[in-house]
């Protein structure tokens, strides 16, 4: 076996005993929806991030889609966000009816280009695509800025420095996609619980809290969001002792037991795993620290990545798909993150944009490369991996 790009094998090694405790735990009392794990995950995620609640959910999608749809962001709204991300953050905000106003990104942080917010809304108010580039449907109508939808990308923090203000002065709802993030921190705050009116969490498996499966989690500190969002996720039920009694439409948004008792096992080893990937992420910085054009990551200023991936980008003009196969002659598996914006995407073909009107994120996309990233990567195959990519640059 080559290298792995990361390593659940080695995480799972060492609380294996602790795991198998659990789930037995759940085999043993049987309530494999909503049990006793479900709301002891909550309340130490919301320990954990200083939020004041935390409800869990199928997935980080769901997540997201829990929230805006408590907001009843819809039809005639605008939502902003950024198009250098999985595809999971503008569908949700475009499967509401609302329209996602995409900006560029940062180019150093990759993170949405906090300083171009405030043109942006103004662009939306005038559909005006002069000031900043907007899909069809905000010149045809009128949009309401009514969200914000920043990312936390490979788990570094958006500049809320810049967006925070902006958003609180033509009232935006602002609500963190931290799928990413989650064990990150920004000016003290832990990333999912950052100054956002809600936050977003995927523990899919390879996130850097991931469960063996799919599973998600809203954070707030807003208790009628909270309530709705519980509500919600349990088809619109009114409350936990009248689960026929419905009075929204809701979904099934409903975490398993099993994947909450495999987060709660994980949680025990959460901060030492960050620990881990900031070295492992000073390691690669340090080894790459020579290596000709290539542009290293950066935390936005005040931020802790939990680096869930550790992304350069290569020299312009170098060809990445040789590269790629070089390192992967070596045996060094490599990743591209994002290959394509969200703007050109097809499934976003009915906006409208056109790949010159994000010029960053076009580049950046041509350009990335994520190297293997784990709390467990050795000292060894990281030099590894240094002088592999080294190598392939070379040869050009
Ligand atoms: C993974 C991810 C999601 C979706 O999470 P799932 O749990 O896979 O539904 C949303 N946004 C971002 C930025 C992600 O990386």
């Amino acid at each position: 076996m080559g290298m792995p790009f990361a390593d659940l094998g080695a995480q799972q090694a060492r609380i294996r005993d602790d795991l198998d405790a659990r789930i037995r735990k759940v085999l043993e009392h049987g309530q494999y929806i909503m049990g006793p794990e479900v709301g002891e995950l909550e309340k130490r995620l919301a320990a954990f991030t200083g939020a004041r609640r935390c409800v869990a959910c199928a997935s980080g999608t769901n997540a997201l889609e829990l929230v805006l749809a408590a907001w009843g962001i819809g039809a005639g709204d605008a939502v902003f966000t950024t198009p250098f991300t999985f595809v999971a953050t503008a569908e949700t905000i475009a499967r509401t009816g609302a329209v996602p106003i995409f900006l560029d990104i940062h180019p150093r942080t990759f993170n949405i280009g906090a300083e171009r917010l405030e043109a942006a809304i103004q662009a939306v108010r005038q559909r005006d695509r002069s000031l900043h580039p907007l899909p069809d449907a905000a010149v045809r109508g009128q949009l309401a800025p009514r969200a914000l939808v920043p990312v936390d990308i490979f788990g570094n923090a958006a500049d809320y420095d810049v967006l925070l203000p902006v958003a609180e002065r033509h009232n935006l709802l602002v609500l963190e996609d931290a799928a990413q993030s989650l064990g990150g921190e920004w000016r003290g705050r832990k990333l999912g619980h950052c100054g956002c009116h809600a936050a977003a969490v995927s523990f899919f498996p390879s996130k850097p809290l991931g469960c063996y499966g799919d599973g998600g989690a809203v954070l707030t500190d807003d208790d009628t969001l909270a309530d709705i969002v519980d509500s919600l996720r349990y088809h619109g039920r009114v409350d936990a002792r009248h689960k026929y009694e419905n009075i929204r439409l809701g979904c099934n948004g409903r975490l398993d037991t099993i994947q909450a008792a495999v987060l709660l096992a994980k949680l025990e080893i959460f901060e030492e795993e960050r620990d881990l990937r900031s070295a492992v992420a000073r390691i690669y910085s340090a080894l790459l620290a020579d290596a000709d054009g290539v542009v290293l990551p950066e935390e936005t200023p005040g931020a802790r990545s939990i680096w869930a991936q550790y992304t350069v980008l290569l020299p312009d003009g170098a060809d990445r798909a040789a590269v790629m196969a070089r390192m992967k002659e070596d045996g060094v598996p490599s990743a591209i993150f994002y290959p394509k914006g969200l703007h050109v995407q097809s499934c976003f073909s009915g906006l409208g944009y056109a790949p010159h009107d994000f010029p960053r994120t076009q580049e950046i996309c041509r350009r990335v490369l994520s190297l293997p990233m784990h709390p467990y990567l050795s000292r060894e195959d990281q030099e590894k991996v240094a002088e592999s990519l080294k190598a392939a640059l070379r040869a050009g």
